[in-house]
């Protein structure tokens, strides 16, 4: 089972369980137990696709810009 929750900083990502921290790509480390589960899944595959959705519902298309415009 695989557990979706967010980081402080707004991202979503995901971790076995069973799994007591998780460090967020912002440099965070996340106590899970203490996380606000959005949803499980069984499969990996399914938590990184579940994440990802999270992701764009959150940032929408603004996270992905082009070289020139950084
Ligand atoms: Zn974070």
């Amino acid at each position: 089972m695989y557990l979706i929750f967010r980081c402080d900083c707004g991202r979503a990502t995901y971790a076995k369980e069973g799994v007591v921290q998780k460090k967020c790509v912002c440099g965070k480390n996340l106590k899970v137990a203490e996380r606000r589960i959005i949803t499980k899944t069984e499969e990996a595959k399914n938590a990184a696709e579940i994440v990802q959705e999270l992701q764009e519902e959150k940032y929408g298309g603004a996270l992905f810009t082009t070289a020139d415009k950084l």
